[in-house]
């Protein structure tokens, strides 16, 4: 699959390779970009052929989740972005060569505080916050640049507050999926998330990750679904307390914490306020994704957001694998006395998270040596151990620096035609 942008830039429908290259050897077009492979046409279109397309993005506080597919069910894009957790030690870090530098060399200037502008400003974001925000955004500006999208859907929550209150809103907002209960699962994924994600009888010792949702009172002898019913139980727990191995203990309300759920909250009302974007919850993914019988992914879940539940056809195998990073270095200078400056820019015509090429892999640069040489790594940052250590002559540069490192990899074909 190819994206094709019109002469003005405007997000066309994908094209396959063959009519692209096609259009590339006529000299009708030109390459754009080349992760994912975009082109750009060189001439006026009369008409240009659109149709309604579906953005579904899988919000998450580390691992997003990010789909495009039409009407009916045909899946045109995949995504995972892992956004960046390194702000508040980046932060931190920062705050102690100031405090370190003020010791050095302010010492007799007078003390000031409480001066800073953003930090005294209402409904101020911190910086950890505005980093995922923006990454979230930034693969919505994305997806919306290559693709004409016309609907976007965000799954902001794994349950809806409103619907476990008052299950009468869930009724005509998704009615993907004749005969399924989700007032239930949207309780369930409260139960989990309010037992913290670990088994309330064991505390997680039995190190079964498999976690199941319990009827304190059992269905069979009238017991509820309400909430207060139920309860989080690993599988070996679950097990053993139906063989009667085990109790309960009865007394203490399972108050959990909700602290992810209140810390992604201003991120996901920020998302709505900021895009004409729809809302989904995860429950409803889940539902979904588990009759679709797709994986747990994180682009699967954004599949089945695009989809809306429906049955997927992926016309398109390519997932990319998006890691944000810092746009810039921080640390100029290292030695006892900053004696030594650390080039920021190009050496040898290469800059840090540069896309190179090596011995026929695609690697990215981790650290660079004034003699010539570089550290690579692999998309997750791990480095890999080269014997002897490349030689930056030995290498080419595929793309330079961006603000996330991206790379394609290729899904097994089994899910060519999931319905
Ligand atoms: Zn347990
Ligand atoms: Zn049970």
């Amino acid at each position: 699959m190819v994206y094709v942008l019109n002469i003005d830039e405007k997000p066309l429908m994908p094209c396959s390779s063959v009519i692209a290259r096609l259009l590339l050897k006529q000299e009708k077009a030109k390459v754009k970009r080349r992760t994912p492979f975009t082109i750009q046409l060189l001439y006026k279109t009369e008409t240009e052929y659109t149709q309604p397309l579906v953005h579904g993005l899988d919000s998450g506080s580390s691992i997003v989740g990010s789909a495009v597919s039409d009407d009916k069910g045909n899946v045109l894009y995949m995504s995972q972005i892992e956004i960046r957790n390194d702000i508040t030690d980046k932060m931190k870090q920062r705050s102690k060569y100031r405090r370190n530098r003020r010791n050095r060399k302010t010492r007799y200037r007078k003390a000031r505080w409480l001066n800073r502008k953003n930090s005294i400003k209402k409904d101020r974001f911190s910086p950890t916050m505005t980093s995922k925000m923006n990454a979230h955004l930034k693969e919505m500006k994305f997806v919306q640049s290559i693709l004409p999208i016309t609907r976007q859907i965000v799954e902001t929550a794994t349950f809806d507050p409103h619907a476990l209150r008052n299950p009468a809103v869930l009724k005509n907002k998704w009615l993907y999926q004749k005969g399924m209960n989700y007032g239930y699962a949207n309780t369930k994924a409260y139960v989990l998330t309010r037992d913290g994600y670990r088994c309330q009888s064991c505390k997680g010792k039995s190190k079964n990750k498999r976690l199941e949702v319990h009827h304190i009172i059992f269905r069979s002898v009238g017991g509820s679904d309400e909430e207060s019913n139920l309860i989080t139980l690993c599988k070996t727990c679950h097990d053993a307390l139906h063989r009667g191995e085990i109790e309960l203990k009865k007394g203490g309300k399972k108050k959990g914490q909700l602290n992810h759920a209140t810390q992604m909250n201003s991120i996901r009302m920020q998302l709505l306020k900021r895009t004409n974007a729809e809302e989904t919850f995860g429950f409803v993914t889940k539902e979904h994704r588990q009759l679709m019988k797709l994986p747990k992914e994180h682009y699967f879940d954004a599949v089945t957001i695009a989809t809306e539940g429906k049955g997927a056809r992926f016309q398109t195998h390519q997932v990319l694998f998006k890691t944000c990073v810092s746009d810039g270095d921080y640390q100029q200078t290292k030695g006892v006395r900053s004696e030594q400056v650390i080039p920021t820019g190009k050496l040898f015509g290469f800059r840090k998270f540069d896309k190179v090429q090596y011995k026929g892999n695609e690697y990215f640069i981790k650290g660079r040596m004034s003699s010539g040489y570089a550290i690579l790594m692999d998309i997750e940052g791990n480095q890999v151990d080269f014997k002897p250590i490349p030689k930056f002559s030995k290498m080419q540069r595929v793309s330079a620096r961006k603000s996330w490192m991206t790379i394609q990899t290729i899904i097994p074909s089994v899910y060519s035609c999931v319905t």
